[in-house]
Formats: structure tokens, C-alpha cells, sequence
């Protein structure tokens, strides 16, 4: 970028802020690499304008379902194809899961994630679930799962049960995917956001930071992501938590202002979409997240464990926002 360019921003023709689905790879890497003040200032100024910047959206996430999973995710404590010591559990009862719900709930959770270590879920374990949904729904909170891929039909089943989200992410860029999964295909992943987006459910779909990627590919990502014909309403954005035993787990840690700067490119190009700073917040300083809420993220999970990873105390992250003057609230996606 010349100095004009700096000025004005990326692109200066098409204004930062608009909801484009026409994103180029160039582009993401123009806004990357913007000054890092004006990055914040240009992410934090969109965010205004579609959110309350003092409020910050809690979910907690529950495995219903852990390990032995058949595909081999190489970031994940939950591939049967590592040895990472986690134990397969069968699926939770649904009087269980609702009853740790109930209790996501008193905590101060709005939204509660249920996720199941499956490539794929079997209709019986659909139509089990089925009732979990309403169960948990029945409590006054909005539902999310993560089952891994859905036929067309399994999506109509849950959004006729009632569930709201489903999350199923991209990981990386479709360049990169093949480094670290090769069990399923960057299509594949495609096809069932489409199933869910054509079952009307919301799309929970984001990507992880700390696989080896370059910066282009967190630009592709993000492309792929922004390009999507409705931006997914969550956007969660993770650090890799590394796993011994995993192919990844000596891989380099983030640092922690490229995961900023990540944020802020999210916010830039899914306005609307809740950013969530989603795995690794245990490894990032408190300054480091206050500069991601700066950046646009407004959602965070609570709960001192993420599936199989830890994750922040609960009082920690009371006290941080209370520190910060922010509030956690439930958050209408707009
Ligand atoms: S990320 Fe999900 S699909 Fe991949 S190995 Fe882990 S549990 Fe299985």
C-alpha cells in the first residue's frame, strides 16, 4: 500500500464497514497489515455500529460425547489416530446433559454448546438428541451442537427440535486443510453448512489460529468465511491449544497480536456476525483479551473447560470484565 492507501484504508473504494460477500485474498491481506491502530480503530468502529461495545456474550460448552473420534483433526486431543490419553466416552443421557445445562445457566450462561466427538452423528443419536434440544430449550437458553458433518435430513430433524446453532468449522484455508485433515474434505465441510443453512439454523463457523498457516491462509480463511452467501451469526476464532501426542503439539504459539489482528479482520468483513474469542484464552494475558474486545470479538466461553482443554476460571473472567466495565449479556444477532 502506498501512503494514500494507509490513510484511507484497504481497497479505499469499497468502504470498510459494508457487508460484501466479494472479499479477494488481497484485500484480507491489505486489512491484516494496516497499521495496528487504525486496524482497532476501523474494527472497533464497525463493531459500534451493529453492537453495544460494553457487552460480552458467555456460552459454555459441554462434551457430551469425547473422544474416539474417527477422523484426524491433527490439532485434536480427541482423534482416535493420537495418543493423547483422552478417554471415548459413550453419549451423555439427556437428563445429564440438561442437568449441566441448568447449571450453565445459573452461571450466567445464555447459550449452551453441546459437542460430540463424531465424524458424522447416526440418526438414532439424531432422534436421541432431539428431545435434549427441546429439554434444554425448555430451560431459557438458546442451544448450539457440534456433531460433526449432517445429512440434509439429520438438520431438518434439529431445527425442528429447536436447536439454534450448529457449529461446524472451516479450521483453516482450503489451501492449508489438507496439512491437517485428511479424513474429510474442505467440501464436505462446505455441503453441511449448507445443510444448516437450509434447515434455517444459525451458522457457527470459524477457524483456528497456530496450525502452521501463513498469513495468506488466515486471509483465505477469512475470505471463505466472509464469501459464504449469509455470514455465519458466530464467528469463533481459536488459538491452538497444543495437545501432546497430537501431530501439532510442538507447533508455535500465536502471537497474541496476530490473533488480534485476526479479530479485527473478522470484524471488518462479517460486520454483523458475533466474533467469538473462542480455544487459548488460558495462554493469553488479560491485556491481550481486553485488545481483543477492542478489536470486535463479543462473546467468549465460559467455564473452566473447553471439551478437553482448560480453560480461564470462572471468577477470572468475572473479574476481567468487571475490570473492563463490560457487561455479559444475551446479544440479538442483528
Ligand atoms: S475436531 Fe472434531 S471431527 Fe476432528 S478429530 Fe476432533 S472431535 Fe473429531
Amino acid at each position: 500500500m502506498n501512503e494514500t492507501d494507509r490513510q484511507q484504508g484497504p481497497r479505499a473504494q469499497a468502504p470498510l464497514g459494508a457487508v460484501r460477500h466479494d472479499w479477494t485474498v488481497e484485500e484480507i491481506l491489505d486489512v491484516l497489515r494496516l497499521p495496528f491502530p487504525e486496524l482497532v480503530h476501523t474494527a472497533q468502529s464497525i463493531h459500534r455500529r451493529h453492537f453495544d461495545p460494553g457487552t460480552v456474550q458467555l456460552a459454555q460448552l459441554l462434551s457430551i460425547k469425547t473422544g474416539g473420534c474417527p477422523e484426524d483433526c491433527g490439532y485434536c486431543a480427541q482423534s482416535a489416530h493420537f495418543e493423547t490419553g483422552v478417554k471415548a466416552t459413550k453419549l451423555m443421557a439427556s437428563a445429564a446433559i440438561v442437568a449441566e445445562a441448568s447449571r450453565a445457566k445459573d452461571g450466567g450462561a445464555t447459550r449452551f454448546c453441546m459437542g460430540a466427538a463424531w465424524r458424522s452423528p447416526k440418526d438414532r443419536d439424531v432422534d436421541h438428541l432431539c428431545a435434549t434440544i427441546a429439554a434444554v430449550k425448555g430451560l431459557g437458553l438458546e442451544t448450539c451442537m457440534t456433531l460433526g458433518m449432517l445429512t440434509a435430513d439429520q438438520a431438518r430433524k434439529l431445527k425442528a427440535a429447536g436447536l439454534d446453532y450448529y457449529n461446524h468449522n472451516l479450521d483453516t484455508s482450503p489451501e492449508h486443510y489438507g496439512n491437517i485433515i485428511t479424513t474429510r474434505t474442505y467440501a464436505d465441510r462446505l455441503e453441511t453448512l449448507a445443510h444448516v443453512r437450509e434447515a434455517g439454523m444459525a451458522v457457527c463457523c470459524g477457524g483456528i489460529l497456530g496450525l502452521g498457516e501463513t498469513e495468506r491462509d488466515r486471509a483465505s480463511m477469512l475470505r471463505e468465511l466472509a464469501n459464504l452467501a449469509e455470514h455465519p451469526e458466530s464467528v469463533p476464532i481459536n488459538m491452538l491449544m497444543q495437545v501432546a501426542g497430537t501431530p501439532l503439539a510442538d507447533a508455535k504459539r500465536v502471537d497474541a497480536l496476530d490473533l488480534v489482528r485476526t479479530i479485527a479482520a473478522a470484524r471488518i468483513t462479517m460486520p454483523r456476525s458475533v466474533v467469538r474469542l473462542s480455544a487459548g484464552r488460558e495462554h493469553m494475558s488479560e491485556e491481550a483479551q481486553a485488545l481483543c474486545f477492542l478489536a470486535g470479538a463479543n462473546s467468549i466461553f465460559v467455564g473452566a473447560k473447553l471439551l478437553t482443554t482448560a480453560n480461564p476460571e470462572r471468577s477470572r473472567d468475572e473479574a476481567l470484565l468487571s475490570r473492563l466495565g463490560m457487561r455479559a449479556e444475551m446479544l440479538e444477532t442483528p
